[in-house]
């Protein structure tokens, strides 16, 4: 594998990155922290950012995941500093870009950028194109780095070529090189994969975590997906309305999710109206823990369609049927699972169940259920309803 990324000296770099105003060119042999503090932005009267604050670690990737309209372009731009916040710092490496005193344009901040549209100039050659990252560089130099860099991505042999001729995976490489080969120490990325095929989406996913972790870049990657940002981030930043709702590991968020609204996005789930009495639940499973909860208030039991366990009962089966009663009202053949309709006595409305393939469980088959009480999450009711 090409080592352009650390053919340079580390302490060039960290100049490059830390001197007021510095050049285009910022090196990615060292890391870089990205911190918000308190960031906020407003249009109009409406609040894009409402004093939102993260870390980003030295050479993390971390995915911002949030429903459409929610700030996560807006919180990107106030990176790469295409935009002004209204309040509160940005920092990279403990140095302020952005703040009530101090705004450090784009081009000097070692950032890094790509969108969703990839944005090539169709009058450019491919090589131009990745070149066009290496204004500050003499010609012939850039175009060497360039070609490297456009090696690395497999597309060499299209160095002399325009990009109208590339497929969609092939023009993304050319806008990840373009935008990696000025060696930024921080990547944002703004829904990258969202306009590729999903056949073509994978393996770009895999390609480009390998060339971020190539370059160390401290990478954001924007994304409306949560099975994208399991895949791609060390760490997933939950948004909701313009503030952060969790940040945490894809196993935090999954297993711990601070609020409804972040449950919903890592699995399916069974949202069940229930009253509290004694810091427990009721539910036709049995009393399920639901700490911070007061006497009859109302809650939302939430349970996950996979957790369910499921026993067809057969007709003439012998032993003790365990769990509760049910009957199958519906399944669908999914591929790698079923999905189960089941009424339940004892719930208002049937569960939706997943469970492997190869159950005997057509429509009208009698089952039994259980649940895991501990992987069974109790919110207040109010908690997440209103997205
Ligand atoms: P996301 O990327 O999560 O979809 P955005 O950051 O693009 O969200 O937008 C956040 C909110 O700010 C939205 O309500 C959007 O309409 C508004 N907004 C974004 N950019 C502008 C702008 N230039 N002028 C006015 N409103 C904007
Ligand atoms: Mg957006």
């Amino acid at each position: 594998m090409a080592n352009w990324l650390f053919n340079k000296s580390s302490n060039d770099a960290v100049s490059n990155v830390l001197s007021e105003g510095g050049p285009v060119r910022a090196g990615a042999t060292f890391a870089a922290e990205l911190r918000f503090e308190e960031v906020s932005k407003n249009y109009g009267e409406r609040a894009a950012l409402a004093g939102l604050s993260l870390d980003i670690a030295p050479g993390e990737v971390l995915c911002l995941l949030g429903p459409s309209g929610c700030g996560k372009t807006t919180l990107l731009r106030v990176a790469a500093g295409i935009e002004r916040p209204d309040g509160g710092r940005v920092l990279i490496n403990g140095r302020e870009v952005a703040g009530p005193e101090r705004f450090v344009q784009p081009e000097a901040r070692g950032v890094g950028l790509m969108f969703q549209d990839f944005a090539l100039f169709p009058h450019l050659t491919i090589l131009e194109n990745v070149a066009f990252g290496l204004k500050a560089l003499p010609r012939a130099e850039a175009r060497r780095e360039a070609l490297t860099v456009l090696a690395r991505v497999g597309l060499e042999r299209y160095a002399e070529q325009y990009p109208h001729i590339l497929s969609g995976g092939q023009q993304q490489r050319v806008a990840l090189a373009r935008a990696i080969v000025p060696r930024p120490a921080v990547m944002l990325m703004d829904e990258p994969f969202s306009g590729l095929d999903v056949q073509l989406r994978e393996s770009m996913q895999q390609e480009t975590l390998a060339l971020l972790r190539e370059t160390r870049a401290t990478t954001m990657i924007v994304t409306h997906d949560p099975e994208e940002a399991m895949r791609l981030g060390d760490r997933i930043a939950v948004m909701r309305a313009g503030r952060l709702v969790q940040v945490g590991r894809a196993e935090d968020l999954y297993h711990r999710p601070a609020e409804l609204f972040v449950a919903r996005l890592f699995s399916e789930i069974n949202e069940i109206d229930v009253k509290v009495a004694a810091g427990r639940a009721a539910t036709p499973f049995g009393p399920v823990a639901a700490p911070g909860l007061g006497d009859g208030e109302r809650a939302t039991l939430c349970i996950r369609e996979r957790s369910v366990g499921l026993t067809a009962v057969r007709a003439n089966g012998g032993g003790e049927a365990q769990g509760l009663a049910g009957r199958v009202r519906d399944a669908r053949f999914l591929g790698d699972a079923m999905r189960l309709e089941v009424v339940v006595e004892g719930f208002e409305a049937p569960l939706n169940v997943r469970t492997r393939v190869g159950h005997d469980v057509a429509r009208g088959s009698e089952v039994r259920l259980c649940i895991d009480p501990s992987d069974v999450i109790v919110f207040p009711s109010s908690n997440g309803k209103d997205t």
